[in-house]
Formats: structure tokens, sequence, C-alpha cells
């Protein structure tokens, strides 16, 4: 059998990152193993084939988790260390909607620079992880073989979209060696209707700006229409943050309803807002569309629903649509020095494997590679 000094199970964004910093910095025997033929295919499909890296504005209050852990890892790996490390590997970001960074062409840029950082370590592609047994040596078991290593690291990320090679195998091994797990439930991911709010189906196609508010946050970004429900960018990190019972949506965020007081045009006409979306709104909360100066009081503090709209998705659009997991492996059995297991000496968990999970908009991209980087120095201390 094989034996490696360090063994990384996963070769996405956490696990290539982790190999990458490993490689740079010494000349131990390391493995990635992974089960597709080809390396961090979720880095390839994201943010439309551009990958999101990162965001301008980076700080644990835009992650789900364990303060503790996310501020370190942040601290170790920020935001300028993370677009210096690319910068360096001949990547140039862009930024779009003022917050995002994004690459200029494709997603193929980071994956070649992590590929070509993490030269010398051994690629054995095409390995479904089955288990992984024992302590120093830790073995590896996969549907092809079985490999040993001093030290491994789980970067197996979350179970969403398995058509990507997604999978649990991390929080099977990680219950296997005795640790707390939160299940993984689907995130970053549109929210069905209850019958009441059917009404927003026929508005498929929609979007605007919106507000909501969920578990004291406020969130702001375009809201989409969907068949099956509401989507886009606002709805997928209000389902970070969404269990059950309401949100609260301002559909119309940037102005003074008492502005339209004098206003003769049609409400709908006068709604900095699609029409196609006015008058379902309109007709949803029974409100006749009439001339704005004509709305006694009742209908005003009707027509103020419209900034503050209360309703109880029905559930998610599931895990096949999911851009991340909710839930992973709980920070109290993880060294957030070195996310080093505190139960089993070289066992390390890092990316999506965690219970970190981050907002829509590169946080997720940022975690991967932080958690990666502090993992690495830890092995190498
Ligand atoms: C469509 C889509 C778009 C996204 N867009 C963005 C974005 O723009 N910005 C952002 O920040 N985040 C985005 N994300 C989220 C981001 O991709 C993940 O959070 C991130 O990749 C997690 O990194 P990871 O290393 O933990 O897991 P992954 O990158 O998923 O890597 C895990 C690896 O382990 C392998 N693996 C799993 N199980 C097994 C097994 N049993 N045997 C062998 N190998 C296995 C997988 O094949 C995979 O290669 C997106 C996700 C999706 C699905």
């Amino acid at each position: 059998m094989k034996h490696y000094d360090v063994i990384i199970l996963g070769a996405g964004a956490s696990g290539l990152m982790c190999a990458a910093q490993l490689r740079e910095k010494t000349s131990l025997k390391i493995a990635l193993v992974e089960g597709n033929t080809k390396p961090a295919l979720k880095i390839k499909a994201s943010g439309g084939g551009k990958c999101n890296l990162t965001n301008v504005e980076v700080d644990s209050s835009h992650f789900l988790g364990e303060e503790l852990l996310v501020s370190h890892a942040l601290s170790v790996f920020s935001k300028e260390a993370l677009l210096k490390y690319f910068h360096d590997g001949g990547l140039r970001p862009v930024i779009r909607k003022e917050r995002y960074y994004f690459c200029p062409k494709s997603s193929d840029e980071v994956i070649s620079i992590l590929m070509g950082k993490s030269r010398g370590c051994e690629m054995l592609m095409g390995h479904k992880i089955q288990s992984l047994e024992g302590t120093s040596p830790f073995i590896v078991t996969t549907d092809k073989a079985k490999f040993s290593a001093s030290k491994v690291v789980v970067a197996t990320g979350g179970a969403s979209y398995k058509e990507l090679g997604a999978t649990d195998i991390g929080l099977k091994i990680a219950q296997e060696y005795g640790h707390t797990i939160v299940p993984f439930s689907p995130a970053l991911v549109g929210l069905t209707l209850q019958p009441k709010e059917f009404w927003m189906k026929e508005l498929s196609g929609v979007s605007l700006r919106a507000h909501i508010e969920v578990a004291g946050k406020t969130l702001d970004e375009d809201l989409l229409f969907a068949h099956k429900g509401i989507s886009g960018p606002v709805v997928l990190s209000a389902s970070l943050y969404w269990h059950r019972g309401e949100i609260v949506i301002n559909f119309c965020p940037n102005i003074d309803l008492n502005q339209l007081k004098d206003e003769k045009k049609l409400l709908s006409t006068a709604l900095p807002l699609p029409k196609r979306f006015s008058k379902a709104f309109l007709e949803a909360i029974a409100l006749e569309d009439k001339p704005c100066n004509r709305l006694n009081a009742d209908e005003r503090a009707k027509l103020s629903l419209i900034q503050n709209y209360k309703m109880a998705p029905s559930g998610t659009f599931g895990l096949t649509k999911a851009e991340v997991c909710r839930g992973g492996v709980s920070h109290e059995e993880i060294d957030p020095l070195c996310m080093e297991s505190r139960h089993i000496r070289g066992l390390y968990f890092i990316g999506e494997t965690v219970d970190v999970t981050g907002e829509l908009g590169g946080y997720n991209f940022q975690w991967a590679f932080s958690s990666a980087v502090v993992c690495a120095n830890g092995i190498l201390i």
C-alpha cells in the first residue's frame, strides 16, 4: 500500500488550496484523492463559469457559523491575501455590481493557478472515497485502491449538486471518528411558496431590487420570480438564515411612498417597479389600481405592505439546486488555529465539510481558501 505524509480527500476549492500551500512550503509527500476525473468541478461551474472568488466586504458577519473559527481564518488569509495570491498567479479579478470579485475570462483561470501551484502532489483522480480508518497511519479506501497516510485532510465539500461529484462522505468520516455533526441542508437556494403566494408564480422571469429581513438580518439584492417560487441573489442569501417561519420583503426599498400622495398617475404606473409586478401585487392585496392621489387612509395603509410584505415560504428548491449546504462538522471539536480534529491528532476538516456557510457573493470560496491556508499552516507546525 502506498504511503503519503499527507492525503487530502477531495480536489475541490479547499483541497487544492491546501495542497498548493503545502507544496509551496514543504517537500512532504502529498496526494489528492478525487472522485471525478477532473478537479474542482464546482469552481468551474461557479459564478456562471466566471467564479465569484470573494467580496469587497469580507468579515464574519457574512457567514453562518462559529465567529471565532471564521474570523481567525479570515485574519490568516484575508480577502486581500486571496486577491494577492491569485494576482501573483496572473489573475486580474474584476469587480461586478460594486461588490463581487469575478474572473475576467473564466473559472478555469482559478483552477489552473491552483493546479500549477500544487504541481508535485500526486493527483489520484477518479477514485471514489469509500472510507477512512485508523490513526497514524490512516487508511483511505477508494473504489480502486487503499492508501495510507500520516495525516489526512477531509476536503470533500458539501452534498449539493451531486452531478458535480458531491457526496456527504466528509460527514460520514467525521461521525466514524466520533465527531458531532450538523446534518447538511440546502442553502443559497430558491424558496418555494405557500398557496397564499401562488400569485407570484405568474411573475416568472420578472426581477426587481428588494430587501429581505430574516432572522435579524436585512439583505439587499435582486429578487427573481421563478416558476417554482422566489429566487435571485437576495433570496439565495436569505435562504442561508431561514429555517421555518416568516420573512419580510420590501419590494420597493428605494422610495418614500408619501412622495406619491399628490401623484395623478395610476399606482401601477407611478410605482418604480416592473408593471407586471405592480399589477399582480395590487390584485393580490385587493387594492384597486387607481390614481395615487385618490387613495384614502386605509388604502395607503394597504399599499404600505409593498414595503413590509410578510410571507412564510413552504420550503426550498432542494439540494439539487442549492449552491451550498448549511451544516457540517461542529466547530466545538475543531481547533480554529489549525482546523485539526480535537479528538484525533492528524485529522483535519476544511471548506464546506465544516459547519460554516457564507452568504452569496464569493464568501464560500473565501472560506474554502482561508480554512485551507489555516490547515496547511497547522500541518507545518
Ligand atoms: C453551481 C454552483 C455555483 C457556485 N458559485 C459560487 C461562487 O461563485 N462563489 C462562491 O464563493 N461559491 C460558489 N459556490 C459554492 C462553492 O463552490 C463551494 O462552497 C466550494 O467549492 C466549497 O469548497 P470545498 O473544497 O469545501 O468543496 P468542493 O469544491 O465541492 O470540493 C470537494 C471535492 O471533493 C470531491 N468528493 C466529494 N465526495 C467524494 C468522494 N466520496 N470521493 C472522492 N471525491 C469526493 C468532489 O468531487 C469535489 O471535487 C457555488 C456552488 C455551486 C454548486
